[in-house]
Parts: C-alpha cells; structure tokens; sequence
C-alpha cells in the first residue's frame, strides 16, 4: 500500500525530542504528525517477562558498531519508556567544554543559565521530583556508604517516577506497567493527541526530499509489528516544517541518506558523536567486609536477589563534577543495575576463563551475582564516533525480528578518552576496593568494544559551521525548515544522565521552530502551559491514525 499525505509539521521520532515539539506546536494551533519507527505500547502492555515478543524485545533497538554498541528505545515514547528516569541537570562547566578542538562547543547562546527556564519547564511537564534517602534502595545506601568511609559524597538522584505508584516490581527497564514512571506516555503525548496531533506508530522514515513549493518530502516505509524487517506498505508525506527527532543513532543515518535528494549536508551531520563517556564497573561485593567495615547487612542475597532487571540509579557520587579540574578528569558515579550488559560483564569477572563459557562455571558467576554492584560512570569522550554510509533502508541492517541491528558508526576511544575512563576506574576501585569491601572489574572493550545508552552529539548545535550540524536554534545549516532537536543536537557528552537535557534543549527549540512555521504560513503561536498531566499511559488512539 502507498499512501500520500500532507500536513504543516512532520515529527520523526517520538522520545524526548519528538514529543515535545508535538505537544507545543499542537497545542499552538499547528496540524502535526509524528511518524514512530516502533510500536504503540502503554500500561498493561509491559510485561515482567524477556520472552520474544513481550515489551522487552519489542521496545528496545541494539544497534552494534564497530567498537561502540548502543542500545535505546523502540516505541512510542522513545527512550522514555525504557529509561530509568534519572534527571539530574548537567553541570555547569559541561557548557564551557572545548574538547580537544580548543574551542567552546556549545553555542554562546547556551549557557546552564540560558537553559534553566527550560529545565524548569521540562521539570514541571514530567513532573521531576528529588529522591531523599529513604527512596534509595540497600545497593545504592552501599554505594553512599561505600563513598563516605572513602572520604567522598553520595546523593539521592533525582527522577521522574512517581513514588505513590512505585511498586519496586524491579522491571522498569522493560516499561512501567504501573504508570509510576512518568515516561512521555503520561504528559507530552496524551497532551500532543489532545490538541489534534496525530501519531503514527511502525512508520520507520527513510529519507526527505523537497517539494515544488519549498516544504519537504518525508518518505517512509510501514513495518510489521511483530516482524520488523517485513515492510507492509510505504508512502510519503508532505510538510512545511520537519522535525528530526531519531535520537542519535538514526537521525544522521536519515540525512545521510536525504542528501541525494536535498543535496549536500553539513560536514558535521554523522561526525562527533559521543556515547557520553559511559563505562561500567562490576564490583563482587565481600558481604562479610561489608558488615565489619560498613555496619550493613541484609540476608543473604537480598540486597541484589533482582538481578534480572534491577531498579534504575539511586544514588551518585558527584564529587569529579568539578569545573576546576582539566577536561578528560571529570565524571560521576552511579550505582545501578544494568543486565543488558550482563554476557559481556560476565565474560570479565574476576577468574572468568573467558567471553564464551557455559555450564557449571556460568551457575556460579550467576550465584554470586546477587553479590555484584554495578557502577555507571559518564565522563568527557573525545566526539570520536562517525557514522557512514548509510545502509540502503532502516536505520541499519535488521539482524533479528526485533531488537537487533548492526549500524554504520565507528568508534575508536582517544588517548583523551581512555585517560577519562582510567581515572574514572581507578576512581572507583579507589571507593570499592578500600579495606577489601569488594573486587572491581572495569568494563573492557575486547568482547564488544564500547558500550552506551546514552548517543548524542552526531548532529550537533553550535556556532561554527565546520564543527555543528545545526545552528544555535537547531536549524539544519543550509536547509530551513529542517529542525532536529534530539540527542544528536547535544555537543558533547555531559557527565550526567542527558534525558533531562535534551528535553530542556528541545523546549528550547520550539519558540524558533513556532517562528519558521509561522513565516510558512502554518498559523501557529507559541503556548507555554505545561501538557495535562495522563493519570493512565493509555490513551485513545483516534480511528484511521
Ligand atoms: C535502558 C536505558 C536506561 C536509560 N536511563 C536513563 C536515565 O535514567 N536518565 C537519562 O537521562 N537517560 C536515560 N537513558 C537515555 C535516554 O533514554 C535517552 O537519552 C533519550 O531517550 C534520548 O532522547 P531522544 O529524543 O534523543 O531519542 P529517543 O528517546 O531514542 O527517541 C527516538 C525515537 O525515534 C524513533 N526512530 C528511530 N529511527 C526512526 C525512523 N527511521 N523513523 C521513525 N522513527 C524512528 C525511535 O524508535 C525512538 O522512539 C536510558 C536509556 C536506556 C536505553
């Protein structure tokens, strides 16, 4: 089936960057259509299950690299529906880094300052509330208590999740079937659908063109629900404005490939990418150690018995977010639990004879992994990941039904970033190794090389056209009317969890993007009300979308 189509704003992608631009320029009077690569899930859809076809497979997108792996959302709701919520601010310094080009990143418009009405705005639509000690699980107290018999300090991270719903089911990751996790399925997109906008899920875009009129074409391809490689069906649609918002492993994958048709992109559309910095630590907890050096105990097992998917980040040593120490030596500490690293993390436990063992020896590794604290480090990478060419359609090759797929970027860790993830790592065993509390792990990168959820900066907003993709209104440089306002736009990794953001950054794209619109002709004002709050993710789906 082939279907055409036409309206003022089209929106690719439906996570944080999609979503609320849908809700403003909806709600302001412009006719919008979200065009999602994944399914439509909500509420009783999440299973507490990993079985092919539960919400676990068909959410989540692992796309593999050469030397760096991503994994994200698939769904309506992007990465919000699979995210653990963390939603701390990025720092200020993070806003003055130079990286190694010498040069500020960030525009000069955007400053912490500059962007803290948009966090603010972000804060009040999620809503984003702060965690207090009593909100922190036994392993993250561990962690805080592991940090302060080492001289340093822990917080409580704050998170969108709303604590009166929380039932500590431990499957957050697979979406909140509870609507405790304020993932976008609770305000943006439910406030998006009220005000007309339309949202079309298993629609995977594959390239924009122009029409005769000075708009654009978007071009796109249906897809199976169950099988994700069968396409059913494909069409266009046409649109004065267009927003894209893929997340950072496909929006330039997208413009790659619309370059034949728009003609040349920014140089740096695919380049710089950063998997802010991320690293993880495995920590083989000594229980006995614990209770003499620490005074905690619990009975055994129960501390981590939730293995198998774990509860997000808690609690974060913020200590290295010191804007006096030189670039590359700066990063935070959360403890988490974080299973889809699980094979390669066990491939390096300490006494491990290797990436691939099986039988009695993996029994034991996962007997003792109710013992294991995981530790997530973001610190500052070099921009090093490229992406190209673009593969012929998707947004890389479908390995599998769902969930799998390999990509086209590369990344080779500089000398600037292994030195920021030795001394996070040695960070960490400084705290975790003192008095024999436990045996840290570091991640290595010979099973599967790097490893991220956290993509950003391959499409990048700043104020020199050699090194940004975008301008400092998120305006793709030499096509107007093209937007892109997801992760790709951040300039570089952040030290912090950057749903939050990118969320503030896309509200604080939209006044320009109402501005664009409007000098096309779509009648449309900026609104500044925060959505409705949904009090369930399970909202109508108008007939015919
Ligand atoms: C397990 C996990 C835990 C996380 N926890 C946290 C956390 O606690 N705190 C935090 O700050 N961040 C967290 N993140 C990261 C956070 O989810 C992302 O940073 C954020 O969602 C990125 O927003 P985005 O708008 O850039 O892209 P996304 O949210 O990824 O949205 C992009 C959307 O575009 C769709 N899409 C892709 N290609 C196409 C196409 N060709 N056509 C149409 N649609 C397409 C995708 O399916 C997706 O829905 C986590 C991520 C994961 C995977």
């Amino acid at each position: 089936m082939t279907t055409t189509d036409s309206t003022d704003v089209v929106i690719i992608g439906s996570g944080f960057g999609g979503s609320i631009p849908a809700y403003r320029l909806a709600a302001g009077g412009a006719r919008v259509v979200v065009l999602e690569r994944g399914p439509w899930l909500s509420g009783e859809d999440f299973d507490h299950d990993f079985k092919f076809g539960s919400s676990s497979s068909r959410a989540f997108e692992f796309t593999m690299g050469d030397g760096m792996n991503v994994l994200g959302g698939n769904c309506v709701g992007g990465g919000s529906v699979v995210y653990f919520a963390a939603m701390p601010r990025a720092p200020r310094f993070t806003f003055e880094r130079q990286g190694s080009i010498g040069k500020r990143l960030w525009p000069s418009a955007v400053h912490r300052a500059a962007l803290d009405p948009w966090y603010d705005a972000v804060a009040e639509s999620l809503p984003i509330t702060q965690n207090d000690w009593p909100d922190v699980t036994y392993s993250g107290g561990l962690w805080a208590a592991a940090c302060n018999h080492a001289g340093r300090t822990a917080n409580p991270v704050p998170a969108a999740i709303d604590k009166s719903k929380c039932t500590n089911c431990n499957w957050m990751m697979s979406g909140c079937r509870f609507d405790a996790k304020r993932s976008l399925l609770l305000n943006y997109i439910p406030a998006a659908v009220e005000h007309g906008a339309q949202i079309r899920p298993l629609h995977e875009v594959q390239y924009i063109s122009r029409t005769p009129d000075n708009g654009y074409r978007v071009h796109f391809n249906t897809v199976d629900e169950v099988d994700y490689r069968e396409v059913t069906g494909s069409g266009t649609i046409d649109a004065k404005i267009v927003i894209v918002a893929a997340g950072a492993v496909a929006t330039p994958v997208i413009l790659q490939r619309s370059e034949e048709a728009l003609g040349a992109m920014p140089s740096a559309v695919g380049r710089h990418f950063s998997g802010n910095g991320e690293r993880l630590n495995t920590a083989i907890v000594n229980e006995d150690k614990v209770r003499e050096v620490l005074g905690l105990s619990r009975p055994d097992g129960k501390a981590y018995e939730a293995y198998q998917i774990g509860k997000g980040p808690v609690a974060a040593s913020w200590d290295k977010l010191d804007g006096n120490l030189p670039e590359f030596s700066r990063h935070s500490l959360e403890q988490l639990y974080f299973p889809p690293g699980f094979g390669t993390i066990l491939a390096q436990v300490p006494d491990a004879t290797g990436p691939s063992w099986f039988g009695l020896e993996k029994k034991e590794i996962l007997r003792r992994w109710q013992s294991w604290l995981t530790i997530f480090i973001m610190s500052e990478d070099d921009n090093e990941g490229v992406f190209g060419p673009p593969p012929p359609t998707g947004n890389g090759d479908r390995i599998s039904q769902q969930l799998l797929s390999r990509g086209a970027l590369r990344y080779r860790p500089t000398e600037n970033t292994l030195a920021g993830w030795e001394r996070a790592d040695a960070d960490v065993r400084d705290i975790l190794e003192r008095d024999g509390l436990s045996r840290v792990m570091p991640w290595t990168n010979d099973p599967i090389g790097a490893y991220t959820v956290h993509p950003l900066s391959s499409c990048r907003i700043g104020d020199d056209p050699e090194t940004s993709a975008l301008d400092d209104r998120h305006e793709l440089r030499g096509h107007p009317g093209i937007f892109v306002t997801d992760g790709s736009s951040v300039p570089a990794g952040l030290t912090v969890n950057p749903a939050f953001t990118i969320a503030a950054l896309a509200e604080r794209a939209v006044p320009g993007i109402v501005e664009a619109a409007a000098a096309r002709g779509v009648p449309v004002r900026y609104v500044d009300r925060p959505p409705a709050h949904a009090t369930s993710s399970r909202i109508r789906i108008p007939l015919g979308v």
